[in-house]
């Protein structure tokens, strides 16, 4: 037996590594089964190459559980190691991995770092207070051998009892994780999140846990419909059927393959699970992909394996890293490519598609210009009776009546169809169309578009009234002289809290309602943007101001100025409450007040 001492500065590395990946330590499971796999992987190469004349056929690891012993062990029939080799591989060049490992984390956080990878072979302190491997290599006339190490920096070398080429790594649980790593049901779940794609077969309990060969590392000529179907029910079960799905398979100038879905989403934007999940070579890295893809991707399903992402950096170095940059850009290329082709080839399933497709759309032209330019002919807007054009179809089409007297074409829209229902009606009523745009992302779009296309510009159907939405070329004189109109707006001020309104004078045509409330556009979208946590660059806006509008050549007018005071008040009030009402406004003792008032018109 030999023994030795494992040389480090930093005195004892055990305790760092134990602490220092704690929140995701399970992490020594992938670590531990992918050695086993690409030590499996080398004795097929062998082989294969005529290196190895020995047995191949059958591989697998296998990982067992002894509940008495408390230890969870990895057996490989892969090319094992000599002694020599484990001095070289586990107890220094393993080492100085995690010593390096350690050195470049220790004062970062770990939650930077991409699945946490680079830690390897000593990931298996995480959790065990002692490991002992026995392996025996492929080398002829090689013998096993048994090297143990109990956490501290000094280990040992023996003789070991292995008929078979390959080897055990079998961690002697610590108390405290033994009872997690002793539950059959813990160790398949993580077997199955790690391990389930791996390119060699996992067998735990006697049953095989992984999918040797799935559907993204395959050629997709070779592929079915049904294939990609029945994939996505292996990864996401119980889920209903997703629209489509784009095959990603390209080895120049990066590898990449994967298989992402567009899912039947059309709404919330965060607390999505069942993410893309990031793959190199088959072992599961992580779900949160944020920042490896294209941000609006996070929408999407499916699978992307890359081994060209390095994942041993931090978040932020891999988004300037020229890899992931390119491979970023040609996942949105696919993607806008297949969303183009749909469209070119059955614009009417397209549209069928569309309002699961509209968030990620606007989400992806919003945040990469590029996907924006491919994108812009088929982003569609949609009428309030559920017609579909593209925006510049519908400029067009919007151009000959709803330009205004600048040369501006105004698309009219509501952010809610029902509660702005009057609005739109009333505007329909003048001779113009209104779009429906009532997605999260919305406010952002409008923006977006107005700089997109010029000489456009979106406004809400209830921020102005009718003719000035959309000004044309016409003066109206007041029919009110400056005193009428000064005792009118001074009557109408009175009844309302003016931190909530502004009152303003406007001679409008006669049939429009003498009293109604708007709010303005732009207001209106700097509330959302901040209520979507966008910093304002002046400040909160504090209350929410509404415009009330006086129209001073309504007949009622110049009759409620004939009247009394008292009963102009009361003229002017149940105005006021119709007007509040019809924008949802009317409520507390106001309303209270409003329907008592109302009541004393019902006679038995
Ligand atoms: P890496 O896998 O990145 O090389 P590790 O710390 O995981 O780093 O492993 C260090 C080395 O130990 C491996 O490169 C390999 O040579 C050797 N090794 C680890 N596990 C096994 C195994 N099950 N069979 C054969 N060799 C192994
Ligand atoms: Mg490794």
């Amino acid at each position: 037996m030999k023994t030795g001492q494992i040389s480090v500065q930093s005195e004892n590395i055990f305790p760092i590594i134990k602490k220092f990946l704690y929140t995701d330590q399970e992490i020594f499971v992938r670590e531990l089964v992918s050695n086993a796999v690409d030590a499996t992987k080398k004795i097929q190469t062998l082989s294969r190459i005529g290196e190895y004349s020995g047995d191949v056929e059958d591989l697998k690891v296998e990982v067992s559980i002894d509940e008495k012993k408390k230890t969870l062990t990895i057996s490989d029939y892969g090319v094992g190691m000599t002694e020599d080799e484990i001095e070289k591989y586990i107890t220094q060049l393993a080492f100085s991995g995690a010593t390096e490992f350690v050195e470049q984390w220790k004062d970062k956080e770990p939650e930077q770092m991409i699945g946490h990878f680079g830690l390897g072979f000593y990931s298996a302190f995480m959790v065990a207070k002692e490991v002992t491997i026995v392996s025996k290599s492929y080398k002829e006339k090689a013998t096993a051998v048994k090297w143990n190490c109990d956490g501290t920096t000094s280990y040992s070398l023996d003789k070991g009892k292995r008929k078979k080429r390959g080897t055990d790594v079998i961690l002697h649980l610590t108390d405290e994780d033994a009872e997690t790593y002793l539950s059959q049901w813990k160790v398949k779940e993580l077997l199955k999140k790690y391990c389930g794609f791996l390119p060699i077969p996992i067998e735990f309990e006697k049953e095989t846990i992984n999918n040797t060969n799935p559907l993204w590392a395959k050629k997709p000529s070779e592929l079915k419909q049904e294939d990609y179907k029945t994939f996505f029910e292996e990864l996401y079960p119980m889920q209903e059927a997703p629209l489509f799905h784009i095959h990603i398979n390209t080895d120049f100038p990066f590898n990449l393959t994967g298989v992402l879905y567009f899912p039947k989403i059309n709404q919330a934007l965060d607390n999505r699970k069942d993410r893309v999940q990031l793959y190199s070579n088959q072992v599961f890295v992580t779900e949160d992909v944020k920042d490896v893809l294209p941000e609006f991707l996070v929408l999407l399903q499916g699978v992307v394996d890359s081994p060209d992402i390095p994942l041993n950096v931090s978040r932020s170095a891999l988004q300037s890293d020229s890899n992931v940059k390119k491979i970023t850009a040609h996942i949105s290329k696919k993607v806008s490519d297949k969303l183009s082709e749909i469209f070119k080839k059955d614009r009417a399933d397209y549209e069928s598609k569309w309002e699961y497709l509209d968030l990620i759309v606007k989400y992806g032209m919003l945040s990469d210009e590029k996907f924006a330019d491919r994108m812009k002919d088929h982003c569609l807007l949609k009428t309030t009776s559920d017609k579909l054009h593209t925006v510049q179809e519908w400029i067009d089409h919007a151009k000959a009546n709803q330009t205004d007297k600048n040369g501006d074409t105004i698309v009219l829209y509501t952010t809610d169809a029902k509660a702005q229902h009057m609005s739109v009606k009333e505007v329909q009523e003048a001779g113009y169309e209104v779009v429906v745009l009532d997605g999260p992302l919305d406010v952002h779009f409008t923006g977006f578009a107005e700089g997109k296309y010029e000489k456009v510009k979106f406004k809400c159907v209830d921020s102005e009234p009718v003719n000035k939405l959309i000004e044309k070329e016409e003066n109206i004189e007041s029919v009110l002289e400056k005193e009428q109109q000064e005792a009118l707006e001074g009557a109408v001020k009175s009844l309302v809290n003016e931190a909530a309104f502004d009152v303003k004078m406007e001679s409008l045509p006669p049939q429009q309602d003498l009293l109604s409330i708007h709010r303005n556009e732009w207001e209106r979208r700097m509330e959302e943007y901040s209520k979507m946590g966008q910093s304002m660059p002046f400040g909160d806006l504090g209350m929410k101001k509404h415009t009330l509008i006086v129209n001073t050549n309504h007949e009622l007018a110049s009759k409620v100025l004939a009247k009394s005071e008292e009963e102009r008040k009361e003229i002017l009030q149940h105005y006021l409450d119709l007007s509040m009402l019809s924008k949802n406004l009317l409520q507390g003792e106001g309303l209270e007040n409003f329907i008592a008032k109302a009541k004393n018109f019902i006679q038995a």
